[in-house]
């Protein structure tokens, strides 16, 4: 009997070590699949979901706390020459430099920077008004316009981008449509204006 007995104690550690090793990797599985259904495959930003979520909790804080919300809207200047012309690798690349540039130019921890769409981004800086918000957009347009992309063959490229501003301090019943319309309509302007600019919402 005794025999028995460690033979079964012997059997079922080895079964809880196999569950517990079966429940580790379950649970690295979900922590790359959340990370990889909130992160944009690409530039290695957050995706839209991730952008939407967060812009709605951020101004749900901001109602509770009576604080701002700055907002960037960020669109590449004649990409699809781009393309036509280098090719969608190297436009490919190319948002990827971008995506990188713009968050080296955000700095407070609570900043969000995110790929919207295309070849379009979204930066969200709690606790950031208008005027500090034209500052950071300024300094990622100037980052952008001094760098080079490379390419195999033929010189260093240029690229620009145009953004556009908006901030809100926002009451009960304002969303965050309101304040992605307002930063794409001033985007809209920088890019009538000529581009390779960034207008504020009035
Ligand atoms: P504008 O200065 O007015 O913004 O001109 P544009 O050509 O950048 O604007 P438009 O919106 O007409 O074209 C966007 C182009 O971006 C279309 C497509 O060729 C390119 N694009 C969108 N998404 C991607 C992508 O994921 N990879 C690459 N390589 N190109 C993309
Ligand atoms: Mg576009
Ligand atoms: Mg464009």
């Amino acid at each position: 009997l005794g025999y028995r007995l460690v033979r079964l104690i012997r059997r079922q550690n080895s079964v809880q070590g196999e569950l517990l090793l079966a429940q580790e990797q379950l649970l690295d599985m979900n922590l790359a699949l959340r990370s990889q259904a909130l992160e944009d495959g690409l530039t290695g930003l957050a995706n839209r979901r991730l952008l939407d979520q967060f812009l709605l909790d951020e101004l749900g804080r901001a109602k509770r706390d009576h604080l701002v919300v700055g907002l960037l809207m960020i669109d590449i200047d004649h990409f699809k020459h781009f393309n036509d012309t280098y090719g969608h690798l190297l436009g490919d690349e190319c948002l990827k430099a971008i995506g990188a540039l713009i968050k080296d130019n955000i700095r407070r921890p609570g900043d969000l920077a995110s790929r919207y769409g295309g070849e379009e981004f979204a930066v969200v800086l709690p606790g950031t008004d208008l005027t500090g918000a034209f500052v950071v957009a300024e300094q990622i347009r100037q980052a952008v316009a001094g760098a080079q992309i490379h390419s195999d063959r033929g010189a260093p490229i240029r690229v620009t981008i145009s953004l556009g501003v908006s901030a809100i301090r926002p009451l009960q019943n304002d969303t965050p449509e309101m304040l992605i319309q307002a930063a794409d309509k001033a985007l809209y302007a920088a890019k009538a204006a000529g581009r390779n600019r960034t207008m504020m919402a009035s």
